[in-house]
């Protein structure tokens, strides 16, 4: 049974996913006609998927809410839970716990700021 606070959070991720879903298409359409030109933005192409990608495992269960305990270390050269990219011993690991300490994660230290941005966005909607 999933809360209804959760279930506003999810609600409120999709609207999201929403828009960035048509923020994508009129993107797409500025690089179709050149003479629209380039507009910047805060987020990556990359990162915007990154995040998109967090909010749906998030939604399905794929990935826990990143708001418990972590730690540090050197990396082990196993893929990251969050973007898929092994995490090699020249960067630091983030290992992530769980909830009631059932689940752990590893992320890389940049992987892991994301998913808990997108958890405190997802939560504070
Ligand atoms: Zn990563």
């Amino acid at each position: 049974m999933i809360p209804a606070s959760a279930l506003h959070a999810l609600i409120s991720g999709n609207q999201r996913l929403l828009g960035i879903t048509r923020r994508r298409i009129a993107a797409s359409r500025r690089l179709l006609n050149p003479a629209f030109g380039l507009s910047g933005g805060r987020v990556s192409p990359e990162e915007d998927a990154l995040r998109l990608s967090i909010r749906e495992r998030l939604a399905t269960g794929g990935l826990f809410w990143a708001s418990g305990h972590s730690h540090m270390r050197r990396g082990t050269g196993r893929p990251c839970d969050v973007c898929g990219k092994p995490i090699g011993n020249d960067s630091l690991e983030r290992e992530v716990i769980g909830p009631r300490n059932t689940r752990t994660a590893i992320s890389h230290e940049a992987c892991w700021t994301i998913w808990r941005e997108v958890c405190r966005d997802m939560q504070r909607s």
